[in-house]
């Protein structure tokens, strides 16, 4: 069996043109959503992530608020500017561009933000509802994932899910938001990690194997079963001297082998990455439409 390829970028595409479609009812209504986006110092992979959110939010209408800081900025001033933001009603959504620099407590900072402004996800408030099965702002990178499979028509109910990797911005909420009792869940999810025993006796057993670790060749072709669902969440450097930058990206799994094997795949890049800033959108405009509905 050759994998028929999941086009994160077509699936991205499209979900843009519904948010699009949806901004522009919002402004019908005299409410234009608003993401203000913080970033620290000058780290070129997070100017660069925090450029490609900005130019998404322009292609879909939504107002983005840039706010750059010196890298020696203090907690103190980083917490003044959050907590402007979360006073600003034009703003929706705030977004905080991490890593932040080593003086900063980055637990601190995600306290800070206004849970009803936290289009991460990543505030204890929301990581708590989304436990509960509350409705509230999903973490981008697992609600991505979840679109992926869902707009593919892959059926969740009673699948067995495997994820690698348990880190608290993809594996953990993943595994969370796939065991929900609802539509988007209802799945048998197992979750491993640098301890786990047999890895590759779990990732046999899966008809949806989510490769998170961040480590080139983690899935390789004999670990995945027959026809199963390949998610590949990695993304790491190898160097590579055709081309002009030195390296290309790859994912965590071997990609030319396993497709031969499974029966979706994503690419990497081109598979994950492109759903993490949509939801990103997806999440502002939510925020957005709360505001319309509540009267804020
Ligand atoms: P992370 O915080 O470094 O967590 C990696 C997880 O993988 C840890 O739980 C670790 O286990 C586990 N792991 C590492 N090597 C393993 C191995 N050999 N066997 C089993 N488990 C292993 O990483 P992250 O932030 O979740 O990101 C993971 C990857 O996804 C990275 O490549 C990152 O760049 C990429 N990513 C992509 C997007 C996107 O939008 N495309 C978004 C987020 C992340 P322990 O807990 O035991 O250490």
């Amino acid at each position: 069996m050759t994998a028929k390829i999941i086009d994160g970028k077509q699936v991205a595409a499209d979900m843009r043109a519904e948010l699009k479609a949806e901004v522009e009812k919002l402004k019908a209504k005299g409410v234009v959503p608003g993401l203000a986006v913080v970033l620290l110092g000058d780290d070129p992979a997070s100017k660069s992530y925090v450029t490609a959110k900005e130019k998404a939010c322009g292609e879909i209408g939504i107002y983005s608020d840039d706010n750059r800081l010196p890298a020696e900025t203090t907690q103190q001033q980083l917490k003044s500017l959050i907590d402007r933001l979360n006073k600003d009603p034009k703003i929706h959504g705030i977004l905080v561009q991490l890593p932040l620099p080593k003086q900063i407590d980055e637990s601190k900072v995600l306290l800070t933000v206004d849970p009803d402004k936290d289009v991460d996800g990543f505030h204890p408030v929301n990581v708590g509802k989304m436990v509960v099965g509350e409705k509230t702002f999903l973490p981008c990178t697992p609600h991505g994932i979840i679109q992926l499979l869902i707009r593919s028509k892959v059926e969740l109910e009673g699948a067995e899910v495997v994820i690698v990797g348990r880190s608290n911005i993809v594996g953990k909420p993943l595994a969370n938001m796939l065991i929900q009792k609802s539509p988007t869940g209802n799945a048998t999810v197992t979750v491993c990690h640098t301890r786990t025993k047999n890895m590759a006796e779990h990732v046999k057993r899966a008809d949806i194997v989510v490769a998170a670790a961040g480590r080139p060749n983690t899935i390789t072709a004999d670990m995945v079963k027959e026809g199963a669902v390949v998610i590949d969440v990695g993304v790491n450097r190898v160097a590579d001297a055709t081309k002009k930058r030195g390296y290309r990206l790859v994912g965590d799994v071997d990609f030319d082998a396993v497709k031969e094997k499974a029966s979706l795949i994503t690419p990497v890049p081109g598979g994950v990455g492109p759903m993490t800033i949509t939801m990103l959108l997806y999440n502002t405009v939510e925020s957005a439409k709360r505001t319309v509905l509540s009267g804020r």
